[in-house]
């Protein structure tokens, strides 16, 4: 597999440990599965821990939709407003 960020190097599987933030605190993950390159050390990591990993922290956290999608569903419902209930007869 190439890798997508130098296009050079390829991608070797490995474990590592995944680092992220909740709130202020950093959260580590030891031994994730992920791809790294062999060139630029670019990182992948599988997108479907990824995913379960952010569902779990949706429930520790109980946030009730991640950010990006609470605005979405913000600005819908103002758009909702804009649009006439029915028609003017
Ligand atoms: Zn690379």
């Amino acid at each position: 597999m190439k890798c997508n960020h130098c296009r050079i190097g390829h991608l070797h599987s490995t474990k590592m440990p995944y680092i992220t933030f909740l709130d202020d605190q950093i959260m580590i993950v030891p031994d994730v599965s992920a791809y790294r390159c062999d060139m630029c050390g670019d990182v992948l990591f599988n997108k479907g821990f990824l995913e379960q990993l952010q569902y779990l922290l949706d429930k520790l956290t109980e946030a009730e939709y991640p950010p990006a999608t609470a605005e979405w569903l913000a600005l819908n419902e103002q758009l909702g407003h804009w649009q006439p209930s029915d028609r003017m007869s």
